[in-house]
């Protein structure tokens, strides 16, 4: 079996089962209790969040553990709002492109009131920091750009969009979801006042996330309860899934340099060679891209035909985001940056990761092409226009 699925969710590693079984065996305390071995659940909260803090150069304290990065997203916009809202601010810019915990939340604020504004993205998937400067109002209470797209792998300028926000005074917050252990990440120096990460995209468990606020940041409690988390999520922490987040995030950060070079190789293989299938077209930026990412339409194939039948021949791919797949409305990513309706109904998505192999590749590149040209041979309408 070929997993390149990657930006769906990862297999967790030997080491970080090998951490979360210790602690379900032996630390399975509440780590509010107040007895010894209830310290010990609480010692290894601690220092998963001191680890987690320092692998994107943050405090401890800035450290909020959530359900995942839907949730981490959820919050940073709500409390960002919630603040805006309390100074007569209520304009809120983003992009087009980002992941629907954003856009869904977006829209929710909207039916309240808010005016938010969602940014063009250039062909290839990118926004500009000027785009964001000039989208910037006196009423601007947030904007929240994402890092990395979990469709086309496209990067945007995260450090000068941080720039642009904090001279102006308007709270910045980045999905960093999809580019957590595989770009570098330093709140500080990329002046980021909310950053979500989730652990299940980077070798860690599912249901479970970070909401990283800057200390100083009014921050809104949206799970209500017990003042876990220092009053800002509710909710007796899961310490084992913290434990392994940690361990999951601590390996991938410790190895980005080289993954990104092995990746990158393997990622322009499959791009160059399936640029040769005819009408077939990249989506996303060629070089500025998640070094894993892939992203292709074919014109006359029909992208969840195309992922049937290569899960025939055990390669698990997408036609985009997960979250999309079970519905039948065209990726709002791929029609964002101008693909048509049929373009965008096309896509086949392969994210990699250090588990592919140049075996894998090689076999990627002998599958698709043949599929593709089977899917067309189908069809007895010629749909084929220009390039
Ligand atoms: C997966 C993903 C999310 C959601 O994270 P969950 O932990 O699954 O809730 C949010 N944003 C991006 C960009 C993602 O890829």
């Amino acid at each position: 079996m070929i997993y390149m699925d990657h930006a769906a969710t990862t297999q967790m590693t030997p080491a970080v089962i090998q951490a979360m079984l210790l602690c379900m065996e032996d630390v399975w305390y509440n780590p509010s209790s107040l007895y010894m071995p209830a310290q010990r659940a609480a010692e290894m909260l601690r220092n998963a969040r001191s680890h987690i803090a320092a692998c994107i150069n943050a405090s401890p304290e800035e450290i909020i553990f959530t359900s995942g990065g839907s949730e981490a997203d959820n919050q940073a916009i709500l409390s960002a709002a919630q603040a805006g809202s309390k100074a007569g601010k209520r304009h809120i810019v983003s992009t087009a492109i980002e992941h629907h915990a954003v856009l869904h939340t977006l829209e929710k604020l909207e039916q309240e009131g808010y005016a938010v504004e969602l940014l063009d993205v250039h062909s290839n998937g990118i926004v500009s920091a000027a785009q964001v400067e000039r989208a910037i109002r006196k009423d601007t209470c947030l904007v929240t750009v994402m890092y990395a797209n979990n469709e086309i792998g496209s990067i945007q300028p995260i450090s000068e969009i941080g720039a642009v926000c904090r001279e102006k005074g308007v709270i910045f917050h980045t999905d960093a979801v999809q580019a957590a252990g595989h770009l570098p990440i330093d709140v500080k120096a990329q002046n980021i006042d909310f950053l979500s990460l989730s652990a299940h995209k980077f070798h860690g468990p599912k249901g479970i996330g970070v909401l990283y606020a800057r200390s100083g940041i009014p921050v809104t409690s949206v799970i209500k309860g017990g003042d876990q988390e220092r009053g800002q999520r509710a909710g007796t922490e899961n310490v084992p899934a913290v434990v392994g987040m940690a361990a999951a995030l601590e390996e991938s950060c410790s190895h980005m340099a080289e993954d990104t070079r092995k990746l990158t190789i393997l990622r322009d293989q499959l791009i160059a060679g399936l640029s040769q299938i005819p009408h077939s077209v990249l989506n996303g930026d060629l070089k500025n891209r998640l070094p894993g990412n892939v992203n292709f339409s074919f014109e006359g194939v029909e992208g969840e035909s195309l992922v049937l039948l290569l899960d025939q021949r055990g390669i698990c791919a997408s036609t985009g985001s997960a979250c999309t797949s079970q519905s039948l409305s065209p990726s709002h990513v791929l029609l964002a940056i101008g693909r048509s309706d049929e373009m965008a109904a096309s896509a086949l998505r392969l994210s990699l990761d250090m588990d592919n192999t140049q075996a894998d590749v090689d076999e990627v590149l002998r599958t698709v092409p043949e599929l593709v040209k089977e899917l067309r041979g189908k069809r007895t309408v010629k749909v084929w226009g220009n390039k």
